[in-house]
């Protein structure tokens, strides 16, 4: 390839300060290092964990910075050491990473892998502590190992899944952060049994994602539970069966939620990243077998509080991230679900915008409005 080894210049859209609409620059992308790849992203989108990160409200600031970590890609070259992707290959970036060396990548219950677990605050690679994205020489922090909104980036090569090239990316991008993290949060985590009560907190993409794996589980009621009315008619397309807007109610959701089935609802997994939906997760399930999965990334000092006997009344609270899923592992076969028509991720892509028009997949996601919006860096 006529650009391995050399810095690549190329577009990017860079965050240079809190909360300000992102530009497109040139930048320039220095070559993979050790164990790293050089991606071409095609297709990005745009996931509520980029956001929170880029408001900076509740979360430590590092700038400038390109975000972006739900993507498809194709290799362009790889560094030394690299001999399980190769350029062409066709990948999907991951904010967290599976080195298959650590005891969280050998242990079927883990995905917290030991090397490359999700890290917001590090902005830069962890072979060198440096940066690979520099314009005039001045440095461009990384965001959760993948920075996708940019034309190139560099990543570990265990942030990188290789999937079936016959896979369209510009769907499957998708899979790459919100929809796999739902699904897996309800099959892998909260597994709910057949004929199960399930309530999902927030309405977003994960959200969805988790009511979809819900509905695939078994589960036959699910109870959609979102401030956004907006979003009900929608996700009768994912599984929810009925739903709950905290606001029309004057007592606690739980109350709501305990009185519509009978003392509490066996499993529930909350996708919105409010503390209060977290803690109201939780005391919603019913005691003795209730399980709460906590999947929204909270506030840096959000504090839970609950009472004890809510766990002494054998009531179960979980977390997961990417839910569960090994992302070198097991994505390529969320993809092959996809590939066999046995998973849609077509409704889930409500919006498609061209590179230059990046902030408008931002003010979408402020305003509520769509599911997911794909940003195009090719066209
Ligand atoms: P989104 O903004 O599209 O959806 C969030 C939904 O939650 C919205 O519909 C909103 O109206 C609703 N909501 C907010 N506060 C609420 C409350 N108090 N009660 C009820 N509903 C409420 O976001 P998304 O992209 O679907 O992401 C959802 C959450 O999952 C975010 O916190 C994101 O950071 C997190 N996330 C976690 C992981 C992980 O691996 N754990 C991966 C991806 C995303
Ligand atoms: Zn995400």
């Amino acid at each position: 390839m006529a650009t391995a080894g050399k810095v690549i210049k190329c577009k990017a859209a860079v965050a240079w300060e809190a909360g300000k609409p992102l530009s497109i620059e040139e930048v320039e992308v220095a070559p993979p290092q050790a164990m790293e790849v050089r991606v071409k992203i095609l297709f990005t989108s745009l996931c509520h964990t980029d956001v929170y990160f880029w408001e900076a409200k509740g979360q430590t600031p590092v700038f400038p910075r390109i975000f972006g970590h739900e993507a498809g890609g194709i290799v362009e070259s790889v560094g030394e050491g690299v001999t399980d992707l190769a350029p062409g290959d066709h990948v999907l970036p991951v904010f967290t990473g599976e080195c298959k060396e650590c005891a969280h990548c050998k242990s079927a219950e883990s995905n917290m892998c030991d090397l490359l677990r999700i890290n917001t605050d590090r902005g830069v690679m962890i072979g060198d502590g440096k940066s690979r994205f520099s314009i005039n020489g001045k440095p461009i922090y990384h965001f959760v190992g993948t920075s996708t909104f940019s034309e190139y980036t560099v990543m570990h090569v265990g942030c990188v899944a290789k999937i079936n090239p016959e896979a369209p990316l510009d769907k499957v991008c998708v899979l790459s952060c919100g929809i796999s993290t739902g699904l897996g949060a309800s099959i892998n985590v909260a597994k709910p049994p057949k004929g199960s009560t399930v309530a999902i907190f927030g309405l977003g993409a994960v959200g969805l994602a988790a009511a979809e794996g819900a509905r695939i589980a078994g589960a036959s009621r699910i109870i959609g539970v979102d401030l956004n009315a907006n979003r009900f008619e929608e996700a009768k397309k994912f599984g929810c069966t009925e739903f709950v807007n905290p606001k029309d109610h004057n007592k606690p959701v739980q109350e709501v939620l305990a009185e519509m089935t009978n003392g509490g609802v066996d499993r529930s997994v909350e996708c919105t990243g409010n503390i209060n939906a977290m803690i109201q997760a939780f005391e919603c399930v019913h005691d003795g077998w209730g399980v709460a999965v906590l999947v929204g990334v909270p506030h840096k000092d959000a504090e839970f509080k609950t009472h004890p006997m809510n766990f002494l009344n054998e009531r179960t609270l979980k977390g997961t991230f990417f839910g569960n899923y090994k992302p070198r592992t097991d994505l390529p076969n969320v993809v092959e679900l996809y590939m066999k028509k046995e998973l849609e991720v077509e409704k889930f892509i409500t919006h498609s915008v061209p590179f230059a028009e990046i902030n408008k997949a931002f003010d979408l996601m402020a305003k509520g409005e769509g599911i997911r919006c794909i940003i195009r860096t090719d066209n």
